[in-house]
């Protein structure tokens, strides 16, 4: 499966005198810390940390092909003289909300009280979230606290690793994700030696089905390095042949 992270605003962004913390630091954070929780169950991609999605989205240059994925999950915290966490989902999404509810009621199991619906808020002015929504992808946004409430702030600095892992739980067990379901340099091809077959040339591409690098010889010798997928989940490998390293299509190889 494939899911999206994306930190709510850049880096230095939504700056809180009064605590002296910024959002946008506190969502890259966490993204990065969700990064290696969910990677080894899913194929995980994170829009650029020194980008704004919603900026990107709005101005038409998002850097991320969202139909590739599966599941977007976005990351603010939450700023206006409240307390406590929730996360959001579109008014006009008509799907299941138990990864949503698992999470949030993780979160708050750390002594964040939830806000809205039992922790579950509903929405419809946020841009990516409508975006999501009418490419019909799943989508939800987490206000984890708040980061203008030095009470909010002082137990998320104490229990940050366990935020992190509550949120990352709720994924795993309600999408029933498992441990090397995205670890493809497991497969025996690995290290593999093979030749190419059944074609006068064979392109090598930089990525699974992406830009070619160059071509090899039908009869050419190759070492399998390992496998990639391209964004139709097919699986290519991954090879060096003469001085080239790429993703060649499996067919041609034996
Ligand atoms: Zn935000």
């Amino acid at each position: 499966m494939k899911i999206l992270l994306v930190s709510g605003h850049r880096p230095g962004h939504n700056l809180c005198k009064a605590t002296g913390v910024d959002e946008g630091s506190l969502n890259v954070e966490l993204v990065r810390s969700l990064l290696p929780l969910l990677s080894p169950c899913a194929q995980v991609g994170v829009y650029p940390y020194e980008r704004d999605m919603y900026q990107d989205n709005k101005n038409g240059c998002l850097k991320v092909s969202l139909k590739d994925y599966r599941y977007i999950f976005e990351v603010h915290f939450n700023a206006g003289g409240g307390r406590g966490t929730s996360v959001q989902l579109h008014s006009g999404y008509r799907g299941g909300i138990s990864v949503e509810q698992a999470i949030v009621d993780n979160v708050s199991a750390l002594g964040f009280k939830k806000r809205g619906d039992n922790g579950i808020v509903r929405r419809s002015d946020l841009l990516n979230m409508n975006t999501a929504l009418r490419l019909g992808i799943d989508y939800a946004l987490i206000e984890v606290c708040f980061y203008d409430s030095a009470a909010d702030l002082a137990l998320y600095r104490q229990k940050r690793q366990e935020t992190a892992h509550a949120i990352a739980k709720g994924i795993i067990d309600k999408f029933g994700l498992k441990a090397g379901d995205a670890d493809s340099s497991s497969d025996q091809t690995e290290g593999r030696s093979a030749v190419v077959t059944g074609c006068s040339f064979l392109n090598v591409r930089r990525t699974p089905n992406g830009a070619v690098l160059g071509t090899v010889k039908g009869g050419t010798a190759l070492k399998i390095l390992g496998t990639g997928k391209d964004p139709e989940e097919d699986i290519w490998y991954r090879v060096t042949a003469g001085s080239l390293t790429g993703y060649v299509w499996p067919k041609y190889v034996r």
